[in-house]
């Protein structure tokens, strides 16, 4: 029997590849003994390169994506080096397209698996362990692109789309993933045509059969995993669709289960915005690209948006507090300049989403915005992931500050550790880009950039960072204390925070579940959770109230303690 050898290198440790999981399931009965690998980018390539020798396989597969080709590419070299004999085979987006090209370049690799490989992986498999001597045969197998022995390359038949619920599922053992995020696909393809994605380009939008979903999910269900996540790139395109499966979710939820997805905001109706209110706090999150709020930029990347809808949408989920929602821009598009993207982010910033996560065009072989890339005087990396540099109408200085606030606003917004303090800072920044290029330009002047800081040295900079802007200190101190808190019971007191020992019988008789537990006095009411940045600073107490940080029963959403204010008239939750 053949041994064909399925590798993926994932970004993390938590991510699983849900594609050779398919290919191993889809090849069923070929009669080949098909094994899967699966590594991180964080392990040293001669350590997998060590692996995948010993492992011994009669034909090597590798499945490509931005983050891992380079990576790839440096292993498979050397592995045939080593292994001349062992066919290597590669497939996935990322050598989907331009696929003749690549193959001239790399000289090592048998072929390509285009586009779908679940139908094309099951007949290689079947090759290799039928007939691998005919060399001709391989050409029988649609969707292949392969170097022949003379050196010519070929490409055979594409492939009609695979109705999707013909694709087994692939998770019949979870042990496995225990603590691993489970990705999901329900939908294949995308209907809209933005012009720097490769699902654009594929028109053919596949949905698979809701009776067989409920009975995937189920199975999820039953066995309690902690995430799952859709994979389908617009999840909400098709309203019915959604809300069945949302439905379900709803009604057969077991309480623990998160479940992911990346929709159109702008696409929900009353109807799903209901039922989403109705949902346990945690059962779902949404990711929700809006990638620039520049009309100009959206027609030229050909976006169908509905911004204020969006905006909206995105508010009242808010409001509802028990959805985590994930907002995406891109800088880097054409048409968008420095201004205008500062103008996105802060148009999107004071919507107050859970994360929002600034990204960088990258420019992709196959998508529009790559043969347009000239024309747009893109410049952008020779390698994966090709991440622009500048554009004709973005400099590399500027992208570098766009780089810089988006390192600050990773360590300060979306780790959702300074909460508090963030909703505190809006009253002093007119502009929320400004601030926090301003606070990563503080950063660098002070030689703190470019290392690790525990969380607490993290506050002590911002700290420092507000004191020399004529912040208060002492309501700064505070926000952050409550942040540390809020987070942790934490080990180490914050040097700043006051001696708390006339608050000893006090601690005693709230705290009793001793570590679980947290007692602290604040001189200001914060904000409260799921309200946005605040226009005016608090004012100072005259009496401090006191905080009871429960640690025992964390919020779902944000992972913060559960809060209480004690000993005050403005006593409620936080
Ligand atoms: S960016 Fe999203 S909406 Fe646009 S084509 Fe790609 S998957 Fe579809």
């Amino acid at each position: 029997m053949k041994k064909i050898l399925l590798t993926a290198i994932n970004a993390k440790y938590i991510h699983s590849n849900l594609a050779i999981h398919s290919l191993k399931a889809s090849a069923g009965e070929c009669g080949a003994c098909v094994e899967l690998s699966e590594y991180t980018i964080n392990q040293q390539k001669d350590e997998i390169l060590r692996d995948l020798f010993l492992r011994g396989a009669d034909v090597l597969c590798f499945s490509c994506y931005l983050w891992n080709l380079e990576y790839i590419e440096a292993i498979a070299t050397e592995y045939h080096k080593l292994c001349p004999e062992v066919p290597i085979w590669l497939g996935g987006p990322e050598v989907s397209y331009e696929t003749r090209a690549f193959l001239e370049s790399h000289a090592y690799v048998k072929g390509v698996m285009i586009g779908e490989g679940e139908d094309t992986f099951r007949e290689l498999c079947a090759y290799y362990q039928e007939d691998g001597e005919k060399e001709s045969s391989l050409l029988k197998i649609g969707g292949l692109a392969i170097r022949m022995e003379e050196g010519e390359i070929r490409f055979t038949q594409p492939r009609p789309p695979k109705p999707l619920s013909e694709v087994p599922f692939c998770y019949d053992d979870l042990q496995e993933y225990e603590h691993r995020i489970i990705y999901y696909e329900s939908s294949r393809g995308c209907p809209f045509s933005c012009s720097y994605c490769l699902s654009s380009v594929d028109k053919r939008l596949r949905f698979r059969d809701l009776e067989l979903v409920k009975k995937e999910l189920q199975f999820f269900l039953d066995r309690k995993v902690p995430q799952v996540k859709f994979v389908d790139r617009t999840f909400n395109c098709d309203r019915h669709h959604a809300m069945t499966i949302w439905r379900f979710l709803t009604e057969k939820d077991n309480g623990t289960t998160n479940f992911h997805f990346e929709i159109s905001a702008d696409l929900l109706r009353e109807e799903e915005l209901d039922l989403i209110s109705r949902m346990r706090p945690g059962l779902i999150q949404l990711e929700i690209g809006v990638q620039t709020t520049n009309p100009e930029t959206l027609r030229e990347i050909r976006r169908t948006m509905d911004l204020e809808k969006l905006k909206e949408n995105v508010l009242r989920i808010r409001s509802f507090g028990n959805v985590h929602q994930h907002l995406d821009l891109i800088a880097g598009l054409p048409l968008e300049d420095y201004e205008s993207f500062r103008r996105s982010f802060d148009e999107i910033y004071a919507l107050w989403p859970d994360q929002l996560q600034l990204g960088f065009l990258k420019v992709l072989k196959g998508s529009y915005v790559y043969e347009r890339a000239k024309e747009y005087g893109i410049v952008y990396h020779e390698t994966p992931p090709y991440e622009v540099l500048c554009t004709k109408w973005l400099s590399y200085e500027e992208l570098l500050k766009i780089k810089a606030v988006e390192e600050m606003l990773e360590v300060y917004y979306n780790s959702g550790q300074y909460a508090v303090t963030m909703k505190l800072v809006n009253a002093l920044a007119d502009n929320a880009f400004d601030f926090f290029l301003e606070l990563g330009q503080f950063y660098e002047r002070k030689g703190y950039g470019g290392m690790q800081h525990s969380r607490l040295r993290r506050c002590e900079i911002l700290l420092e960072f507000l004191k020399e802007k004529g912040a208060p200190g002492e309501l700064f101190e505070e926000a952050l204390t409550f942040d540390l808190y809020a987070r942790e019971n934490c080990k180490t007191r914050p040097s700043w925070a006051p001696d708390t020992s006339e608050y000893k019988e006090l601690t005693r008789r709230y705290c009793e579940k001793g570590k679980l537990e947290h007692l602290e006095p604040f001189h200001y009411v914060f904000p409260r959770k799921r309200e946005g940045g605040v226009k005016t600073l608090p004012e100072r107490l005259e009496e401090p109230a006191c905080v009871l940080f429960h640690y025992g029963n964390a919020d779902p959403l944000d992972h913060q303690a559960k809060t209480e204010w004690i000993c005050t008239s403005s006593a409620g939750n936080a």
